[in-house]
């Protein structure tokens, strides 16, 4: 009776070894059986399915709506949901899901693609061999004729920024022991399609795109940092405009475990980091990930063209914070793997 969404994940050895411990008990088989009692909705209980990866059911916060759920694991990281939000809080951080959060008798509900990509390589194992973590591919947005963003009033641009936020990286990663490349280290243009095929020249292990937001015209006001992964197989991308907007299956899908607890790892740090907007870790089919070899995230690290926003991204103080709290996000995300090994 092992359900067909249990039996299609990429972590299904592992996986099906620890729900059959869990069955022997029988509060087990109960949960168990309530999570397959939505099949036909193809939605099943988050609380259900989070106790299956060792979480429990914590009480509501003061101001939290009724219809909210938390849940934790002792020294683990804690998942706040909201109905109908189609975003989790996964320590305190917005992760963009397929599908909203949903109801159903009482209880939140969660799409099964939605658990078996987010929740269960976050919070279970991450499917094996593991990728290295050694060698890291920087890649600062645009460049040469390609400015990108702007900010007319301080005259700055995108591809300074980039530029200048990914030299300081390297040289944060340098002492901590990573080996680093950049695909520019001058003010050159670089096509799209040409940034990946160089991770994979270079047999990178991970691959981290460094941008900055604008707004549409005239807008002065958007702030906050996203942190891009390629869209799952089968999963819309989170922003249509993001590269192809289908349910495509690209190369880099075989990283989708990895992409996810990396793009994570490093929104995570940036938010602690700068005290900036989160705006939550996103997916897209951008060209600069679609084809890697490795894992990778863009990373939008902030609105260039916000009056207050962009006069922080033109301060170096601030570009050094951001090429921080990314150097810790990676290493946060290798130190994640071994741990998982
Ligand atoms: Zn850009």
């Amino acid at each position: 009776m092992t359900p067909r969404w249990i039996t299609a994940r990429t972590t299904r050895n592992n996986f099906v070894r620890h729900l059959v411990a869990n069955l022997l008990s029988s509060s087990a088989l109960l949960v168990f059986c309530a999570g397959t009692a939505l099949a036909a909705s193809g939605d099943i209980y988050l609380g259900d399915s989070l106790r299956q990866l060792g979480l429990h059911e914590l009480e509501q916060k003061k101001g939290d709506p009724a219809e909210a759920e938390r849940h934790g694991a002792k020294g683990g990281i804690g998942l706040y949901a909201e109905r109908n939000r189609d975003y989790l809080w996964v320590d305190g951080i917005k992760l963009y899901l397929n599908e909203t959060v949903g109801l159903a008798h009482g209880k939140l509900t969660v799409s099964r693609l939605d658990y078996e990509k987010i929740l269960v390589p976050l919070y279970w194992k991450l499917p094996t061999p593991m990728p290295g973590t050694k060698r890291i591919i920087i890649d600062p947005g645009h460049g040469g004729k390609d400015p990108g963003k702007q900010n007319a009033a301080l005259k700055y641009n995108e591809k300074a920024a980039t530029l200048d936020t990914a030299i300081r990286l390297k040289l944060i990663l340098d002492k901590l022991g990573f080996d680093v490349i950049l695909t520019r280290e001058k003010d050159v243009a670089i096509e799209l399609d040409q940034r990946a095929p160089m991770a994979i020249k270079n047999k990178a292990d991970l691959f981290v795109s460094l941008h900055y937001n604008g707004g549409a015209k005239g807008d002065t006001n958007s702030s906050g940092i996203e942190t891009y992964c390629l869209s799952p197989a089968g999963q819309r991308s989170t922003n249509a405009a993001g590269g192809k907007a289908d349910t495509s299956t690209e190369a880099g899908n075989r990283f989708d475990a990895f992409n996810l607890q990396l793009a994570w790892s490093i929104q995570r740090k940036i938010i602690a980091g700068t005290g900036a907007e989160d705006r939550g870790v996103r997916r897209a089919r951008f060209a600069v990930l679609r084809t890697l070899n490795c894992p990778g995230v863009l990373v939008e690290g902030g609105f260039i063209s916000s009056k207050s926003e962009g006069a922080q991204i033109a301060n170096p103080a601030y570009r050094q914070k951001i090429a921080e709290a990314v150097a810790a996000g990676i290493s946060d995300y290798a130190q994640r793997l071994q741990s998982k090994q």
